[in-house]
């Protein structure tokens, strides 16, 4: 995929080339990260109306390249057309919700312990803030990092993922038409390792946010400790979906499907572990089953498909060898377990698959699977249920399915994920915070709380009253 200094973006579904992108030089790496702070002197001292204005614009003409938008990413990333056309609606709302946010950075007074004195304390932008994307979501997880990062007064920076550059570059693009400088918004291309470094070393960037792998994010916390950057990090995860007892099985099915298999089961909310009740799993698995079977598989720009293909063969090679494992070690294919794959070609279809009898033994059960499977296994108590959701260092997302309060408010207050969909299996909004606890991150975006990150906090005592 990467030659000198260009690389390839392929289509998933059929492995055609569709655009080759030019990799930046270290130089010009570095000039764009001298660009923004520079940038920042200006950008900053624009009043918040303005800004949230400028935003409103950029809002405004994504809105008119909708289709389009949604045609690249759907080529690029190889999700249904219909599921790119959600995440740009998803990221317009990000958009709009920073754009009034931009007018709502307030600071406070603080009453003084003597009468001669004043304490004001105030919010400031923290700088060039330098983003660095995935590709399963290539639009909205930028968006929800520029649009926080440009109302608060700071300049920002992206490398988007090399699978799917072209989406967050034609978005970007569009933030330029509509008014917003060129050297305070701006993509760069290359591999990860190598711009990774250069933002990480710049005395320019004084916030890293990432979405991606632990272990990347892991790598560039450390790599920010010399210059104490800032950093939020958006990490793996490996979701728990709890049904207890009592829950209404058809409705679950539905949710678990959704859930399950958005992406091609490619997202890092993704139900990865399904936890059922052991008097009520033969029925739900029937339920789910029969969902399951529903789904079309295929390139996502034809009409009715509901699952594309994995992004690549590292991706594929892990999903099928996690569905082997479990398989060795007694696991029941209830469904699917089929290929489409042309490793010359360069495309990976995995067919919805549905694993029980699955214990904690197999790999899918302690592994992140970002992909198509859904493995079952069973509990007896709630209390049971709650121990193994919770015996993973990753804490993102957790669901359960519930209609009676007191097991809903257990599991509530014992689950340790930052987001929890009752009875929702799509709880992601751009007005609340998405984030996750231990090894999933550090930070929210999103809702009241995504703006602070890029603020700083200045507290002033005047004296001589
Ligand atoms: P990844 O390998 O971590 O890549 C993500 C981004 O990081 C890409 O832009 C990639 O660039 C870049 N990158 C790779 N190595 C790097 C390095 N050493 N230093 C700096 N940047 C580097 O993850 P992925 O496979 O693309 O995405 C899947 C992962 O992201 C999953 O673990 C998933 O759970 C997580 N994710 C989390 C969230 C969330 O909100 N918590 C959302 C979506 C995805 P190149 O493309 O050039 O390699």
């Amino acid at each position: 995929m990467y030659m000198t200094n260009y690389f390839n973006v392929n289509n998933p579904a059929t492995g055609e080339l569709i655009q080759k992108v030019k990799i930046n030089t270290e130089d010009e790496i570095n000039l764009s990260l001298k660009n923004g702070h520079e940038s920042f002197k200006e950008w900053s001292k624009i009043n918040a109306h303005e800004r949230s204005r400028l935003i409103q614009k950029w809002s405004k003409k994504v809105n008119e390249n909708k289709e389009e938008l949604a045609e690249i990413m759907t080529k690029e990333n190889g999700k249904p057309l219909s599921e790119s056309l959600g995440e740009i609606d998803y990221s317009l709302a990000y958009l709009d919700w920073y754009a009034e946010e931009a007018k709502r950075i307030y600071g406070r007074t603080i009453p003084a312990n003597t009468e001669s004195k004043r304490i004001v304390v105030t919010k400031e932008p923290i700088g060039l803030v330098a983003a660095i994307t995935p590709w399963n979501f290539p639009a909205a997880m930028m968006a929800r990092k520029a649009a926080p990062a440009l109302a608060a007064g700071c300049t920002f920076i992206v490398k988007p993922a090399s699978e799917t550059p072209l989406t967050g570059m034609k978005f970007i693009d569009l933030a330029h038409e509509a008014g917003i400088p060129k050297d305070a918004i701006q993509y760069v291309n290359g591999r990860g390792s190598v711009v990774g470094d250069l933002f990480t070393d710049s005395d320019y960037v004084r916030k890293i946010t990432f979405t991606g792998s632990t272990p990347v994010g892991k790598n560039l916390i450390k790599n920010s400790a010399d210059t104490i950057k800032h950093v939020t990090m958006e990490l793996g995860g490996h979701a728990p979906l709890i049904i207890a007892e009592d829950a209404d099985l058809d409705y679950a099915a539905k949710q678990t499907v959704g859930t399950k298999f958005r992406n091609a089961g490619q997202t890092c909310v993704c139900a990865n572990r399904i936890l059922v009740h052991e008097n009520i799993i033969d029925e739900f698995t029937d339920k789910f089953v029969a969902e399951v079977k529903k789904l079309k598989i295929g390139n996502g720009l034809e009409d009715g498909i509901d699952v594309g293909p994995i992004i690549n063969k590292k991706g594929y090679d892990k999903i099928v060898d996690q569905i082997n494992n479990a398989k060795k070690n007694g696991a029941e294919v209830m469904v699917g377990d089929k290929y489409d794959a042309d490793k010359e070609n360069g495309y990976f279809f995995i067919h919805p698959t549905v694993l029980k009898n699955v214990n904690t033994d197999m790999t899918i059960m302690h592994e992140e699977t970002f992909g198509p499977v859904a493995p079952i296994t069973s509990f007896k108590t709630i209390e049971k249920a709650v121990e193994l959701a919770n015996s993973t260092p990753y804490g993102l997302a957790a669901y359960f399915f519930t209609n009676d309060y007191r097991t809903g408010n257990y599991l509530h207050d014992h689950l340790q994920f930052g987001i929890v969909g009752w009875n929702d299996g799509g709880p992601s909004a751009a007005h609340a915070p998405f984030g996750g606890m231990k090894e999933s991150g550090l930070g929210r975006e999103g809702g009241i709380e995504g703006i602070e990150p890029y603020l700083e906090t200045k507290y002033m005592s005047i004296g001589g009253f």
